[in-house]
């Protein structure tokens, strides 16, 4: 049997050779500066804030470069893949604008010249790959049971070697065909190894995107490159993939530094040019003193479903993610507050290559500034859609009072320096409840300076009988502090400074105890704007609620 038929004897006749596959997916047409970057998750139906920031570099690169994005789900470790985890990602990611020019688009369709985009289905693919190194002897069949792999991985540990098939390890590294392919007659159960040609004693160089020249040991391992279940492994099968699609940067996870003399190798052994690698690290949480990585376990931040359920606008979270992959990102968005995403060409240089931190007050605070900008009826569109989902009981009234609610997201809304008080539509019912006289039944009263009650209601009354006017804020404010003066209070504030003693208090104290009876709370928007959007009779009715 010459090692061509041997490679078919173990993998099968394929549809295609390399050579056909090869001509199948030619060179992309693109500009040279273009970037081709790939989003690869496995399809495990959660998406991590981290794979959130990677997909959101590979979505604005290649934007940025007139390049291609596209969406390749890697389910060859097939005990991970869960129902829907293909639409689910989608999905989740398509909340935050992050949409491919190619890939899947749904569990089990996908579009674009370079597919098909699930690993599952690229089976023959790989085996026309995997059988072509086996014809050249780069591949072998590996007839090492569990148990024996386990054997050694115990022995390894024991002796504190370096664990992996290498060397004495690699037994079956040198069979014959003919001793092969008696044991397979003999109904040996076997995967497909790379004979790796490296020598662990030889350093190579490696040049991170990010963080610049690394030195490594070479690869000596004979990695997995075709499992038992005819599946290849996620080292072979993304080089392969990366390869014949074209891709120009590959953006993912520091877990693979490690991995990088094995692939800067398979890169060479299947004859292929290797991509341009960005090793991003993990997003961190501060914990006290402690600093760990973000943990789908023990933090909700973690999962990008949590910004939807608590209302973060997405765009809050994107403006977020920008300041965390550009450090120059945040100056600029100060210096241009309406500038927009794709207006800042992030860059390669000003990207962190350490761990960059996960703060969520930081991009709280961005959300609130963010939020404070949009005009009344994109904030009202917001507050439906969030509403719609966790608060139907609100967003009934906002449907019914829909013009009235609209005002009320107006208030300090349009003016030079806006309203910035609300960060997440979770705190949209704290927000503004008392707004609305079906949801006002206020348990307490934040009352300050006056609360005496016989005081209080003085003041009410006399205010409703003689100087409620809303027809412009001037006369509104102007008669507070005519009923200030007729009540004792002193409506300029410098004479009461002077003289304290001489008034009951001074004009603020009055609008607190206007402000609380109407609200209960003593913090709210603008007093005179809630009076003239509540009119003459709902403000009695609320005094006289309160008394
Ligand atoms: N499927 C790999 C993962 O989930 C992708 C790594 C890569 O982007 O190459 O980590």
């Amino acid at each position: 049997m010459n090692r061509k038929e041997f490679a078919e004897f173990l993998l099968g006749k394929t549809e295609h050779t390399k050579d056909e596959y090869e001509a199948m997916y030619p060179e992309r047409n693109l500009d040279s500066n273009a970037m081709v970057t790939r989003f690869a998750p496995s399809p495990t139906g959660f998406v991590h804030i981290g794979s959130l920031f990677v997909s959101f570099l590979d979505r604005k690169y290649a934007s940025q470069t007139n390049g291609v994005c596209y969406l390749r789900i890697e389910d060859t470790d097939t005990k991970r893949t869960v129902d829907n985890g293909v639409s689910n990602i989608i999905r989740d990611l398509a909340n935050f604008d992050i949409n491919f020019d190619e890939g899947m688009i749904s569990d089990t369709e996908d579009k674009g010249n370079y597919g098909p985009y699930l690993q599952s289905s690229r089976e023959d693919i790989y085996k026309a790959y995997a059988k072509d190194l086996i014809e050249k002897d780069l591949a072998y069949p590996c007839f090492l049971s569990p148990e024996e792999m386990e054997d050694i991985r115990n022995m390894q540990e024991d002796i504190k070697a370096r664990i992996g098939i290498y060397g004495k390890y690699a037994k079956y590294r040198n069979l014959s065909v003919e001793e092969a392919v008696e044991k397979i007659n003999n109904g040996e159960k076997y995967i497909i190894r790379l004979k790796s040609p490296g020598n662990f004693d030889n350093k190579i160089i490696f040049e991170d995107v990010i963080r610049g020249r690394m030195e490594f040991n070479e690869n000596d391992l004979d990695i997995v490159i075709i499992k038992s279940d005819g599946l290849p492994t996620y080292h072979f099968a993304h080089a392969i993939d990366d390869h014949l699609m074209h891709t120009t940067h590959v953006i993912r996870g520091d877990e693979w530094v490690s991995s990088i003399p094995l692939h800067v190798q398979l890169f060479d052994v299947l004859g292929f040019k290797a991509p341009k690698y960005l090793h991003i690290s993990p997003l961190m949480k501060k914990e006290g003193e402690t600093v760990r990585k973000l943990s789908k376990r023990k933090d909700a931040e973690a999962a990008v479903s949590y910004y939807h359920e608590e209302g973060i606008p997405t765009y809050a979270v994107l403006l977020y993610i920008m300041t965390v992959a550009n450090s120059n990102f945040e100056a600029w968005l100060d210096a241009n507050p309406n500038g927009k995403i794709e207006d800042f060409e992030l860059t390669f240089n000003k990207m962190s290559a350490s761990g960059s931190l996960f703060d969520m007050d930081k991009l709280l605070n961005i959300s609130k500034n963010y939020i404070s900008r949009l005009n009344k009826n994109e904030v009202y569109d917001m507050a439906i859609n969030y509403t719609k989902e966790y608060d139907s009981e609100l967003y009934d009234l906002l449907t019914k009072y829909k013009d009235y609610s609209i005002d009320v997201f107006n208030i300090e809304r349009e003016q030079a320096k806006p309203r910035k008080d609300l960060a997440k539509f979770s705190e949209i019912r704290p927000y503004l409840w008392y707004m609305y006289d079906e949801l006002y039944e206020p348990e307490t009263y934040e009352f300050m300076n006056v609360s005496d009650k016989d005081e209080i209601s003085r003041i009410l009354s006399t205010y409703m009988d003689k100087y409620y006017d809303v027809t412009d804020k001037d006369t509104w404010f102007n008669n507070i502090k005519l009923l200030a003066d007729e009540l004792g209070y002193a409506s300029n504030m410098k004479e009461y400074k002077a003289n304290p003693e001489n008034f009951k208090g001074n004009v603020a104290d009055i609008a607190t105890v206007l402000r609380v009876a109407l609200t209960s709370k003593s913090q709210t928007p603008d007093l005179y704007e809630i009076m003239r959007l509540f009119g003459k009779d709902r403000v009695l009715n609320r005094y006289k609620k309160f008394i």
